[in-house]
């Protein structure tokens, strides 16, 4: 039990930086470009998995219902932000892009570009702009796009204010213009100012900043990015991401009364540092595991798993398991045997998890 409320305590003091971290942000405006993601699963904020009800499995099949297995952004044009309505499915904040981060760096979400546009320089995160037109001469808005067109059957030229799909019939030889592309012709198409009517070929084109109420202009274009986060291909297929796996076996191992650390390094008998994917001590402190996870689509062979012979010969655990869902080389089998390595093997986060209670339950 001692070890157990050791880890809610880490857990509280990672809590609590997190407020900080975010009443930090919140005052220096909330930018989507100046969010930390974390450089590892240890110093994160937070996490969707942490902060959600749901278990990773079901959300990952949550996002899995999405078109294109996609979390998109939406413009709210009423708060002026970018917003995530998934996340209000899984009661978090429909803002709260960090989740999404932290989803990235446990390899269950791809970020990818979604919307680039710009914005004003001065005001980054006020998305809402329209484009303006001005007169070039007096600055009025009052601008009209006029043009001319010729009815080909009279050649009549005509000047017009209309969209050309708006023109149904030729005000000259009143005959009806059913297809405009076809029957009339653009020679010219220019400006015209209502207010002191002059005439130009190029309007001013400035970009109006709603929030903050003033123009600006596109010499020095500022881009905002908005971005979609896609389930991994690998997760689609079915196959479990590690950190899915780690967290689901934590749970099982907590059930088994082992406490249970993602990620842990250890001094072995050699004084040499290992790290463990996930590790696992019991309470009465007679059992320890550990479990590696590996992927790869042509195979395990002898090399991966040599590369954590050393780490279970040095730290000698009780109870190893190695997880994949690839295909092992019959040799490489032997070898697992040999230094009593559990050969957990699945496509699906059910069958890992029995397989992984069954091998906790035998005596
Ligand atoms: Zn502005
Ligand atoms: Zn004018
Ligand atoms: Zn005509």
């Amino acid at each position: 039990m001692f070890r157990k409320k050791n880890l809610q305590n880490m857990n509280d003091i990672v809590k609590s930086d997190s407020t900080n971290i975010e009443k930090n942000v919140s005052t220096n405006i909330e930018k989507i470009d100046q969010i930390n993601v974390p450089k590892t699963i240890s110093d994160k904020p937070h996490s969707m998995l942490d902060e959600s009800k749901y278990t990773p499995d079901v959300l990952v099949d949550m996002i899995k219902k999405l078109d294109g297995h996609t979390i998109k952004p939406f413009f709210d044009t009423s708060k002026n932000k970018i917003t995530y309505p998934f996340l209000a499915n899984i009661g978090l904040d429909v803002t709260d892009e960090k989740s999404l981060a932290n989803f990235v760096q446990e390899g269950i979400l791809e970020k990818q570009l979604h919307e680039k546009f710009i914005v004003c320089s001065e005001h980054p995160n006020s998305l809402v702009t329209s484009v303006r037109v001005y007169c070039p001469s007096c600055n009025s808005m009052n601008v009209e796009k006029l043009s001319l067109y010729e009815h080909k059957k009279c050649g009549n030229i005509i000047e017009s204010a209309l969209l050309t799909s708006d023109i149904k019939s030729c005000p000259f030889c009143t005959h009806e213009i059913i297809n405009f592309e076809k029957e009339c012709r653009i020679p010219a198409m220019w400006y015209k100012c209502e207010d002191c009517s002059e005439k130009f070929d190029n309007a001013t084109i400035k970009l109006y900043c709603r929030e903050h109420n003033h123009d600006f202009d596109l010499s020095a274009p500022k881009f905002f990015r908005s971005f979609s986060y896609v389930l991994k291909d690998s997760l689609v297929t079915g196959k479990m991401a590690s950190i899915l796996i780690k967290k689901d076996v934590s749970k099982i191992l907590e059930r088994f009364k082992i406490t249970p650390k993602i990620n842990e390094t250890l001094q072995g008998k050699s004084g040499n540092y290992h790290e463990i994917p996930l590790y696992g001590k019991s309470v009465d402190g007679k059992t320890d595991f550990m479990m590696f996870i590996f992927e790869k689509p042509e195979g395990i062979d002898d090399t991966d798993i040599n590369k954590i012979l050393i780490t279970i010969l040095d730290l000698e655990p009780m109870i190893t398991i190695a997880v994949t869902t690839s295909e092992i080389k019959p040799g490489t089998k032997t070898i697992m045997e040999k230094y009593n390595i559990k050969l957990v093997q699945g496509d699906e986060m059910s069958i890992i998890k029995s397989k992984v209670e069954k091998i906790l339950s035998a005596p």
